[in-house]
């Protein structure tokens, strides 16, 4: 079985914060981490791996820095890590970053098993995964908290709905995107984590061209959307106090949570 499992590298975060000058994430003084969906990702190949065989291939479109998180998913135990990094890269939207991954999954060749993470935490879109399905032409089951069975044909699993679970068999090749609630991360292995920052690594970076791409493709000039403006929003509390008789104020009351669209 080939998997392939999507990481990315994103600040240790759940409170991105904006610079409110340039619209930019801050990034500086915080932490990059592996997207918390994508440890479960690399958890369900591996276990998968372990009653199956075959390989697991990490994918990772970034800065030169995504290194560590390539490095940090051989210390939990894939076999190979593939950094995606160019300047034509950079400025990628969704569909930008879906499509450079789909080229890298191509490249990469017969892969049965493709696992995303749900979500990532400073994007939170979660559209590269599907978009990557779509673009590869392969199935895809998206929330995903429970694998019941995988084998060398199909793979059967649980994905979450508003009001319970369906229980989904789909032929491979296919795509997942995985939730929290399908298992718990192994911690990564000490001399696997040294031997991954070793110049031997099983560690390939991939540029436009490895990937036989052209500059138009992908990165802002590929972006389908483009964004206009981003700011955090402002809280404001404000106070306003009614007068007179207990009738008049919760007419007046009323007017103004209609007014706002209240009730
Ligand atoms: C116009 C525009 C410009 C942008 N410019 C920049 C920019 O300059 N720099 C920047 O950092 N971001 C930029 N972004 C944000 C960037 O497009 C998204 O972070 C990226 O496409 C992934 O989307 P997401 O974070 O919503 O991931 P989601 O769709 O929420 O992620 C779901 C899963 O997809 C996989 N995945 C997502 N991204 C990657 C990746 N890069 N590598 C491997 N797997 C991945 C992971 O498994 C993840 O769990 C821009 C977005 C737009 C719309």
């Amino acid at each position: 079985m080939q998997i392939v499992v999507t990481i990315k590298q994103v600040p240790d975060t759940a409170e991105i914060r904006i610079d409110p000058k340039t619209g930019n994430l801050i990034r500086e003084g915080v932490e990059s981490i592996i997207n918390p969906d994508d440890r479960h990702a690399i958890e369900a190949a591996l276990q998968i791996r372990e009653k199956l065989g075959g390989s697991v291939t990490g994918i990772c479109m970034g800065p030169p820095q995504a290194i560590d998180a390539i490095s940090e998913a051989l210390g939990l135990g894939i076999d190979k890590g593939i950094l995606l990094m160019d300047n034509y890269f950079a400025g990628a939207d969704t569909w930008a970053t879906s499509f450079t991954l789909g080229r890298a999954v191509e490249k990469i060749g017969d892969c049965d098993l493709i696992i995303c993470g749900h979500q990532a935490i400073d994007g939170d879109t979660a559209q590269v995964g599907p978009q990557l399905a779509e673009y590869l032409n392969i199935p895809q089951i998206t929330y995903v908290k429970d694998i019941e069975e995988a084998t060398d044909k199909k793979i059967v699993v649980k994905c979450m709905t508003d009001k319970g679970y369906e229980r989904i068999e789909c032929p491979l090749p296919a795509l997942i995107t995985v939730m929290r609630q399908l298992n718990e991360p192994r911690f990564p292995r000490f001399d696997w984590l040294i031997n991954a920052c070793r110049e031997k690594a099983p560690i390939e970076t991939w540029n436009a061209a490895d990937l036989g791409v052209k500059a138009s493709q992908v990165g802002l000039q590929g972006s389908l959307t483009n964004v206009i403006n981003t700011f955090s929003p402002k809280f404001e509390r404000r106070g306003e106090i009614l007068e007179g008789t207990a009738e008049k104020t919760v007419k007046d009351f009323m007017k103004i949570l209609e007014e706002n669209k209240l009730i």
